[in-house]
């Protein structure tokens, strides 16, 4: 099986080769190519999505990634800023489901800002429309009748999009504690109502899952009050950008968490949260968990290998529980010796 490997910018190149080291550990028979992403592809190929590098994701059979992001294409027009490159992929390849699992750790309760026993319940899966809503809509200035400015953007969603979200929704909570709670904001948005409507339809499919809805500011509330009652939250893009920057941190250090972003045949690419951290790249300082733990999800979702991704998943548990730590988790281990520590547990 082919992956493209993608390490883009900052510390996306140091993070990506531990994931490499752990996957070549736990599958000996993927083959690797590696192609330019992000201000790295502009600097070598004056685009931050050069064809050979589109071309590459599209042949192969999963899309490991690092990070985008280089302080020095600031000043570019924004089609040529390395952040479009993977607004691009999911554009070009079709990845509608961001898949986004919050879990703390333990050992980890403390690194959270919740309180340690809240913290150490998180354990759950945020899936996020990634192709439609107020992101996609259409958008622009214009005047009001009396010449003064206002933006607008459309929020929309049809109910095509909304099934197909909510079945990777209750299909991973089959998988998991079988439950989902859809968030919108139903109370004041037709979109949103619209969106409840057919979630609920849906659920006919799966008895087996319980369904519970949700407005938005009541999740954002329960996140940080109770977040071990969730266990699938299903929501649109906008609402879940915001949830799951927020899910996050309540788990500790953005250098945890991976992420997958799913077309419908269930290939996927596959990405730490966190961005190209330029503040700390190229000083081995940067916490690998997040993507090794990424490759983890693409074995599992993409590669038909559960087995292996237990593996690393169980490996990166052993390793923190027996108190290897990064310095954003505190400690003094470099992204080197992080890998190695989970490559020792495997
Ligand atoms: P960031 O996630 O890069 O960094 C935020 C903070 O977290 C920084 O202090 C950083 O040092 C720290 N951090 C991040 N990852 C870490 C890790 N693995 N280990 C230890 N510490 C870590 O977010 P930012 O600073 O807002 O953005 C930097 C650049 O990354 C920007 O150009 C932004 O557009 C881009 N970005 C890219 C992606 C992506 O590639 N998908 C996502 C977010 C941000």
């Amino acid at each position: 099986m082919l992956i493209a490997l993608l390490p883009g910018d900052g510390i996306g190149p140091e993070v990506t080769a531990q994931a490499r080291a752990v996957l070549e550990a736990v599958a000996p028979g993927l083959v690797f190519e590696e192609a330019a992403v992000g201000g790295a592809a502009y600097h070598a190929e004056g685009h931050p999505l050069p064809p050979t590098t589109l071309d590459l994701a599209r042949r192969a059979d999963a899309i490991l990634f690092g990070a985008v992001g280089d302080p020095s294409c600031d000043g570019l027009e924004r089609r040529l800023r390395p952040e479009q490159a993977i607004l691009g992929l999911r554009r070009e390849l079709g990845l509608f489901a961001n898949l986004r699992p919050a879990r703390t750790f333990a050992g980890l309760e403390d690194a959270s800002a919740l309180r340690p026993e809240v913290a150490g319940a998180i354990d759950l899966l945020i899936v996020r429309e990634l192709n439609g809503d107020v992101y996609f809509g259409e958008k622009g200035r214009r005047a009001t009748a009396d010449g003064r400015r206002e933006g607008y953007d459309i929020m929309s969603y049809d109910e095509d999009e909304v099934a197909r979200i909510a079945r990777t929704g209750f299909e991973a909570a089959a998988k998991r504690r079988g439950r989902l709670c859809s968030v919108d904001k139903a109370n004041v948005l037709e979109t949103s109502q619209l969106w409840r409507d057919v979630v609920t339809e849906v659920a006919a499919d799966y008895p087996h899952v319980t369904l519970e809805h949700l407005y938005v500011d009541n999740a954002a509330m329960q996140l940080v009050r109770a977040p071990g009652q969730f266990d699938v939250i299903v929501t649109g893009n906008l609402f879940g950008d915001i949830l799951s920057d927020q899910a996050s941190m309540c788990v500790g250090s953005i250098g945890l968490l991976p992420s997958a972003s799913l077309d419908s045949a269930g290939k996927g690419l596959y990405e730490p949260i966190h961005g190209s951290a330029p503040d700390i790249a190229g000083q081995g300082k940067a916490n690998p968990l997040a993507a090794i733990l990424s490759a983890a999800m693409m074995l599992r979702h993409s590669l038909a290998m559960p087995a292996e991704a237990d593996r690393i998943e169980a490996a990166v548990a052993a390793t923190l529980a027996g108190g290897a730590r990064t310095a954003d988790l505190g400690g003094a281990l470099s992204t080197d010796e992080m890998g190695a520590g989970v490559l020792a547990a495997l």
